[in-house]
């Protein structure tokens, strides 16, 4: 019997050299033979082979039946409906736009600190905080500021406590590989993760779940993921936002995107750039990619709508609900009714059917009408 061994090389021919790579970094954290490295240069964030072990196309540990960074990559294969399948024993019908969920929500945490450091309704931070002192998670990757903030630079983190997560709080629009911190929480003692990211990210551990990737895919405990239609290169903050409108990155406090780019100075200033203008710098790893709503993890959230302090919340999976359900119960979280909104999820699901748009041509296109990949064998 020939076995089914899919690794580096053709991981590289599929995914890293088509334009499908989003640099989620998901195949460096799970290589076991550290021959995977990581470029997170402003215009590249991409996973690249160190020149011993196979060259830059090739793995010889791949060779000799290796395929964890296969069973890694939320972009290999057919991976939405295999791992649609592998979590809701189904795949998504063509109109569930922004995936299978089983409740859409508006949150607000319930901590004014929270509140005021968080992005919209701290609900993402409030989670993340609930779930490390139940004794949910023992760490979190979280994306935070490189040194004092004022590059911009964002940067994965790994959160233990509540200082930490609300030092990563808040959104910022330029990429952030966080699940590139699970080496330093490993080593750190953590042995169950939650990772927060958008969703090219947090599809990750459910497509090593879904491919019984071992330990690294048990490590994952809980998945929170952020809406997202795309991210910037860094080189925006000097070639538009200097550039053009004279806006220094280290003056910058705040970031936001609704409609246009909002941008809040430390002087109190504010500050609007059309969106149309901050095109050009969008990143590459971003153009193919069709999952606005973060369909895989088990929450989803987003800033959309018309309540602006309160966050979008998409509850996709029981422990997902089980989480949301026991918080209320806490106080530590208010909800509303997204019928008090209706226009927030007419807006997610038209978004999402923008992103879906661009989905790869001719590989798989995410209905129940493509035939789900064999698991590989271990
Ligand atoms: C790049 C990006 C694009 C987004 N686009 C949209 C959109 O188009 N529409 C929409 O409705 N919502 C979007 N969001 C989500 C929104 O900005 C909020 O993150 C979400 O509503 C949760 O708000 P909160 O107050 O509950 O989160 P908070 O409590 O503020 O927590 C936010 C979490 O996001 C993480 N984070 C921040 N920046 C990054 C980053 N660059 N990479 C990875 N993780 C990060 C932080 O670690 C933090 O844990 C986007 C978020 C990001 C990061
Ligand atoms: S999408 Fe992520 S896992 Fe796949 S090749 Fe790119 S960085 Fe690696
Ligand atoms: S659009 Fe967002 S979710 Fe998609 S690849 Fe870019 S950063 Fe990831």
């Amino acid at each position: 019997m020939v076995r089914d061994i899919k690794h580096w090389k053709h991981l590289y021919e599929e995914v890293v050299t088509t334009g499908l790579c989003t640099g989620c970094s998901a195949c460096v954290i799970a290589c076991p033979h550290d021959v995977l490295g990581y470029d997170a240069q402003s215009g590249a964030y991409k996973p690249y082979h160190f020149e011993q072990d196979g060259g830059a196309t090739d793995c010889t540990h791949g060779d000799k039946g290796c395929t964890l960074c296969t069973r890694a990559c939320p972009r290999f294969g057919a991976w939405e409906p295999e791992i649609d399948t592998y979590l809701h024993g189904r795949v998504r019908e063509e109109e569930e736009l922004s995936g299978i969920y089983q409740e859409v929500c508006l949150t607000q945490a319930t901590d004014e600190e929270l509140r005021n450091n968080g992005q919209d309704g701290g609900l993402v931070s409030a989670l993340m905080i609930y779930a490390l002192e139940e004794g949910i998670i023992d760490a979190a990757l979280l994306s935070g500021l490189e040194g004092d903030g004022t590059t911009w630079k964002a940067v994965p983190l790994v959160a233990k406590s509540k200082a930490e997560v609300l030092a990563a709080a808040g959104s910022r629009y330029t990429y952030c590989a966080n699940p590139y911190g699970y080496a330093d929480a490993v080593a750190a003692g953590a042995e169950r993760i939650a990772l927060v990211g958008m969703g090219c990210q947090v599809s990750a551990p459910a497509a090593m779940a879904a491919r019984r990737a071992g330990k690294i895919a048990r490590r994952f405990s809980l998945t929170v993921g952020l809406l997202c239609s795309k991210t910037f290169d860094d080189a925006i903050f000097d070639e538009l936002f200097d550039a053009e409108y004279g806006i220094k990155r280290e003056t910058i406090r705040k970031m936001n995107i609704k409609g246009v780019f909002q941008i809040y100075t430390k002087d109190g200033g504010y500050h609007e750039v059309p969106l149309k203008q901050a095109h050009a710098w969008t990143r590459e790893g971003c153009l193919m990619c069709p999952d606005f709503a973060a369909e895989h993890a088990d929450i989803s959230a987003g800033g959309i709508g018309a309540y602006a302090d309160w966050t979008l919340t998409v509850i996709r999976s029981d422990l997902g609900k089980t989480i949301l359900e026991d918080m209320e119960n806490k106080n530590l979280i208010v909800r509303k009714s997204i019928e008090e909104d209706p226009g927030a999820l007419k807006l997610m699901n038209k978004l999402s059917a923008v992103s879906r748009k661009r989905g790869p041509q001719g590989a798989q296109s995410f209905t129940k009408k493509i035939e789900v990949r064999p698991s590989m064998p271990s």
